[in-house]
């Protein structure tokens, strides 16, 4: 694969930041990859496990003379970390994000940059409960969408060089206009999510009335949750702050949801209970035949993670 950008600056180093390095390296994608972590363990661990072409220990050593600068710090930090490169960027630069809610992040990043850079908005969907610089693995994002999510008025070539580097990573890329995206996201990654927490909490609070019941005949289902539920407390908690409103609405539809399942329950209703299962079985089937997960009793999760 050819090179995409000369220079790429990854800022934060983690899993998602270190997983698009190894997919960079892999395929070929820039000449040199700087990163910039805000603490000096982040960034001496990069060092010594190969992390980055070069760490820099200032952020404006990472940015300057880069062609692609991707925010990949949580949401809640991003127009913070967007005001501290602002300065350093070169013209004709373009600025990215891995942010798991786009709205928030383009208010919070957008009014520091200068007209002389092109901001591209991104989300990669994709993703695992391990945090941190040494969590990454190439093959993240193989076969997963990459969401772009760019303003009227981007430059086109600006655009489609960050859709060929997510690409040449592996991703199948789509554009998307913010808010659809952060409703989209709602439903399917941040509603789930804290379900998950929810149940793993209501089963920790069971726990201390049965032992350790809970833990020892723990079932497939239950333990999907508590491996959602141990995703980056610091992650989730940006998401939900910065995606409030979607995340309210879907919460709101599906507490009416869960009333009526609760009503079927206790009438006594089967065919309402049948039918709802048999719908919701059939949306399952659609995401397999989509090649968005595999039919494995696992999820294929072994097959994501080497
Ligand atoms: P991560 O593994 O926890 O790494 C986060 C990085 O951001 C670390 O290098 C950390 O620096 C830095 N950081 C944390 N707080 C910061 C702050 N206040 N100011 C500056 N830097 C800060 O996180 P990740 O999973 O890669 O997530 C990064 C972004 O990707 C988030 O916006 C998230 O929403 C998005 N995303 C995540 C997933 C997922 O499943 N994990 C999927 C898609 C998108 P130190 O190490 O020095 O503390």
């Amino acid at each position: 694969m050819a090179v995409v950008y000369k220079r790429v600056a990854l800022i934060g180093l983690g899993l998602i930041a270190s997983s698009m390095f190894w997919a960079i390296k892999r395929g070929g994608l820039a000449g040199t990859v700087t990163g910039y972590a805000r603490s000096a363990e982040t960034r001496d661990t990069a060092r010594q496990i190969g992390l980055c072409d070069q760490v820099c220990d200032t952020i404006n050593d990472a940015v300057q003379d880069a062609d692609l600068v991707v925010l990949c710090v949580p949401v809640g930090a991003m127009g913070a970390v967007a005001a501290q490169i602002a300065p350093y960027l070169k013209d004709g630069a373009t600025v990215s994000d891995v942010g798991s809610v786009k709205r928030d992040v383009i208010e919070q990043v957008g009014p520091h940059l200068p007209a002389s850079v092109a901001f591209i908005p991104a989300h990669p969907l994709a993703g695992t409960e391990h945090s941190g610089p040494t969590s990454g693995f190439a093959e993240l994002f193989d076969n997963r969408w990459c969401l772009l999510v760019p303003a009227d008025g981007t430059p086109a070539p600006a655009i489609a060089a960050l859709r060929t580097l997510w690409e040449g990573i592996g991703c199948n890329v789509e554009e998307m206009d913010a808010d659809h995206h952060d409703l989209v996201l709602a439903v399917t990654s941040h509603a789930p999510h804290l379900i998950a927490y929810t149940m793993v909490g209501v089963a920790d609070d069971l726990r201390r009335v049965t032992d350790s019941e809970v833990i020892k005949y723990s079932a497939a289902g239950f333990r999907d949750f508590t491996r959602i539920a141990a995703s980056d407390p610091t992650m989730w908690r940006d998401v939900f702050l910065t995606n409030k409103d979607a995340t309210l609405e879907i919460l709101g539809r599906f507490t009416e949801e869960l009333f009526a399942l609760q009503r079927a329950i206790r009438t006594g209703d089967g065919d309402h209970l049948h039918a709802y299962f048999t719908r919701t079985r059939a949306i399952r089937r659609g995401i397999i035949e989509a090649g968005q997960d595999t039919d494995a009793p696992d999820f294929g999760r072994a097959k994501l993670k080497p």
